[in-house]
């Protein structure tokens, strides 16, 4: 069983309890380990990221609970950080000023090309995807997924983070509609943006949250990547990217599963700065 949640979002950004009734729920459920990760700062109003002017009382609400709780449960200051080119901040310069024990990056945001404009493709509305898709790259449904990929990869190659996010959200809304998994130049994206997440030794995430939410058939990522993330030997980690207290362990029994249906034999913890392996069997 998997006993810590390197992802979640409390109040201070997008998630629907205090940070400490997470904490609560974490040792009850006998975690050893559990790191906030709320969406990280952008440079325009959102209703989902951590606000600028919040970011101190989020260091301040971490620290007492870092020191409440110490000897309980490991607790981690982190970020999920948005990578928008030429929009977001370099991941460094909030990871200094807060004092991060880690980072988590993500797309959310897609930014077509020579536009200003975003292009939403997380959510519960489908017709906001569809919409962009539209209005932002003419249906072309492989220049919008290529835009996507291109984003994760100059994220990957310009910033500092140990988590890749939800690799494959892009696939979320797409639902089986636009373009299948299994499609030439999809998994050749894919492919490419995992040799990156190889060559700069970070962590791919397994994530539940679409799939207990319902938004998905699958785990992000896909079993197909699974396969590849394995014989690459990438190292992984089951999170739920929980909103709520109750979503801390949410689907994890059923990542691992598939984890090990896969062959992949471990996941990884992290411990004072370093990964470590846990076996899966
Ligand atoms: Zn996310
Ligand atoms: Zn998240």
């Amino acid at each position: 069983m998997i006993d810590y949640n390197l992802h979640q979002h409390s109040t201070f950004s997008d998630g629907k309890a205090e940070p400490e009734a997470y904490v609560k729920k974490a040792l009850e459920l006998k975690f050893r380990a559990m790191g906030f990760t709320e969406h990280s700062p952008l440079p325009f109003p959102t209703t989902f990221s951590l606000k600028p002017e919040n970011t101190d009382a989020y260091v301040r609400e971490t620290a007492r609970l870092k020191e409440q709780y110490h000897g309980q449960i490991t607790l981690y200051r982190a970020l999920e950080f948005d990578f928008i080119p030429g929009l977001s901040d370099d991941f460094d310069s909030w990871r200094d000023k807060l004092h991060l024990d880690y980072a988590i990056g993500s797309v959310h945001l897609v930014r077509p090309e020579q536009s200003d404009d975003l292009w939403f493709i997380d959510g519960p509305e489908r017709e906001k995807y569809d919409d962009g898709l539209r209005k932002y790259f003419g249906n072309d449904i492989k220049k919008a997924v290529k835009t996507y990929y291109f984003q994760i990869n100059q994220m990957i190659e310009t910033q500092q983070f140990e988590i890749v996010g939800h690799l494959d959200k892009i696939k979320m809304h797409n639902a089986g509609r636009y373009f299948s998994e299994d499609e030439k130049w999809y998994r050749r994206l894919v492919n490419e943006s995992l040799e990156l997440v190889r060559e700069k030794d970070l962590v791919m995430e397994v994530n539940t949250r679409g799939l207990y939410k319902k938004r998905s058939d699958r785990l992000f990522p896909d079993d197909e990547t699974l396969k590849q993330v394995k014989t690459m030997q990438i190292p992984v980690l089951i999170s739920s990217d929980a909103h709520l207290p109750e979503e801390l362990n949410m689907l994890m029994d059923h990542a691992e599963e598939r984890l090990v249906e896969i062959g992949i034999k471990a996941v990884v913890f992290f411990r004072e700065g370093s990964w470590e392996e846990v076996p899966l069997v």
